[in-house]
């Protein structure tokens, strides 16, 4: 079966809003292994994006597989209306590396899903409504958490969510004037406690963010944003969400989770993605208290399954027994060193920004700061062609993001070297 007869069913069946990458070429997948993706006609990609993020430690990687198919020989689903050990076990492992205070599991199957139940419980135990995020979050695809995400082009239909405000985020880069960071800290808090006095009565559940935003082009805030933030959330009753669906699981290097790289302690976690390797999952973890104010019945069908399960604690397991934390530290230095090196070549690049193995190119127009969407584009299809796979996002669609498997090796990170700067040369 050839890519362009696959592509032309594609889009006889599917949604046209569900446009895969690649626009004229996208990659039809015909099976994956540790690094690498090979596509129906036979070429073989090197995979520095992870499907956004997702397969942590490779492609069927060899622990993670094998654990998840005695699982499903051993009991494949019965529903959260009985227990099942394994279930337990995740919960035990997730409580013990996040912050002390948090002590309370659920389990959904996205992130999506997961930033739903933070909101949940926030409204919950505060009893407001109101939910602070930031410009250029992305939280997921239903009402509500479309409602929380701040790219007019995810914001499909109707997004219906009144109680959602979005403040400035600490985007160094793109200061409305030349800023110092801490001058854009200072602006960042001035507009939070603008939109606390102006379009709230003072009162929130929840702030909510991502410790580095992840669609919004890896936005790493200045170092005591979260410091600074966080006294205002607490004076207004608010609790803190950590959107940790990109940053958690080692990402960002040194550390498990995002927000411990700016040391404040978040009331509300929520991971997916890279914490079951590739499977569907979602997870909140929160304190006792806020937990306790969710009463009532809450119920997700395949919710901490234990097929899922088994894949999450093999992948956290196979994080900590290769010292992977560590390795996105190492690895992810030589990535940044690297992209500086091009970014001293090639004129287009405006910013190199990132932390750990998620580090990131701003495309732009050379002497200036304008977007150049096309030229960013462009970086990714030729990148693909040299057999690299990088990824986008930004919200004017002109940031490139890498973002390899957390067990990346030397030899991938020459390798992948070479493919980015044949395709910087194509582009310029
Ligand atoms: N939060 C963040 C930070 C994300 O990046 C994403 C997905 N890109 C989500 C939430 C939603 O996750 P999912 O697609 O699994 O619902």
């Amino acid at each position: 079966m050839s890519a362009t007869s696959i592509i032309e069913r594609f889009q006889n069946v599917m949604f046209p809003a569900a446009a895969p990458y690649h626009g004229d070429a996208p990659l039809v997948v015909d099976h994956a292994k540790d690094q690498y993706i090979w596509d129906v006609d036979g070429t073989r990609y090197l995979d520095f994006f992870g499907g956004v993020l997702t397969v942590s430690v490779g492609h069927c990687n060899e622990e993670v597989t094998q654990r998840t198919l005695e699982q499903l020989q051993k009991v494949q689903h019965t529903s959260t209306i009985y227990i099942n050990p394994i279930m337990v076990e995740v919960a035990e492992k997730v409580v013990a590396l996040t912050p002390p205070g948090l002590q309370k599991c659920y389990f959904t199957n996205s992130g999506t899903e997961a930033n739903e139940t933070a909101i949940m419980a926030a409204r919950m135990y505060t009893g407001n409504p109101i939910i602070i995020t930031l410009r250029h979050a992305y939280s997921g695809r239903t009402m509500t958490a479309m409602s929380l995400t701040a790219h007019g082009n995810w914001r499909l239909g109707g997004v219906v969510d009144p109680y959602v405000r979005h403040v400035r985020n600490p985007y160094t880069y793109r200061a409305p004037v030349d800023l110092t960071p801490e001058q854009v800290v200072d602006l960042c808090v001035q507009d939070l406690e603008e939109t606390l006095a102006t379009t709230t009565n003072g009162r929130i559940a929840a702030f909510m963010a991502e410790p580095i935003q992840g669609v919004g082009g890896f936005i790493v805030p200045p170092e005591d944003y979260f410091k600074r933030v966080m006294p205002i959330v607490k004076e207004a009753g608010g609790v803190f969400i950590a959107d940790e669906v990109q940053t958690g699981w080692g990402r960002t290097g040194g550390k498990w989770f995002g927000i411990e790289q700016f040391g404040v302690e978040p009331d509300i976690m929520t991971f997916a993605k890279g914490m079951a390797n590739g499977s569907p999952i979602g997870c909140t973890i929160t304190t006792a208290e806020i937990a306790e104010a969710v009463q009532g019945a809450t119920f997700a069908t395949f919710g901490g399954n234990p097929v899922t399960m088994a894949t999450a604690l093999a992948t956290i397991e196979y994080i900590e027994a290769h010292n992977l934390v560590e390795n996105a530290a190492v690895q992810g230095a030589k990535l940044r060193e690297k992209l500086e090196e091009f970014q001293a070549e090639f004129p287009f690049i405006g910013e190199v920004r990132g932390m750990g193995l998620m580090q990131a190119l701003e495309i732009v127009e050379p002497g200036s700061k304008t977007p150049d969407k096309h030229r960013a584009t462009a970086l990714m299809d030729s990148a693909k062609s040299h057999g690299l796979l990088l990824g986008k996002g930004g919200l004017y669609g002109n940031v490139i993001r890498v973002a390899p498997h957390l067990n990346v090796a030397d030899a991938d990170m020459e390798a992948a070297f070479e493919l980015i700067g044949a395709a910087l040369v194509d582009v310029s």
